[in-house]
């Protein structure tokens, strides 16, 4: 499952969560420590072993 890194803008502490594609589409990711849903994407560190390419 990947990860995604985040950063709160408001507290700027950073998290990762873990979670599939279609979690990551729905979820509205909020700061685990103020609870603001002003978060901000930071580099891309996902592992998906699969690189197929069609
Ligand atoms: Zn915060």
């Amino acid at each position: 499952m990947p990860t995604y890194e985040y950063r709160c803008e408001k507290c700027k502490k950073e998290f990762t969560l873990r979670m599939n594609f279609r979690e990551y589409e729905r979820k509205k990711v909020k700061c685990p420590r103020c609870n603001k849903g002003k978060v901000e994407r930071l580099m891309a560190t996902v592992s998906v072993k699969t690189s197929k390419k069609s």
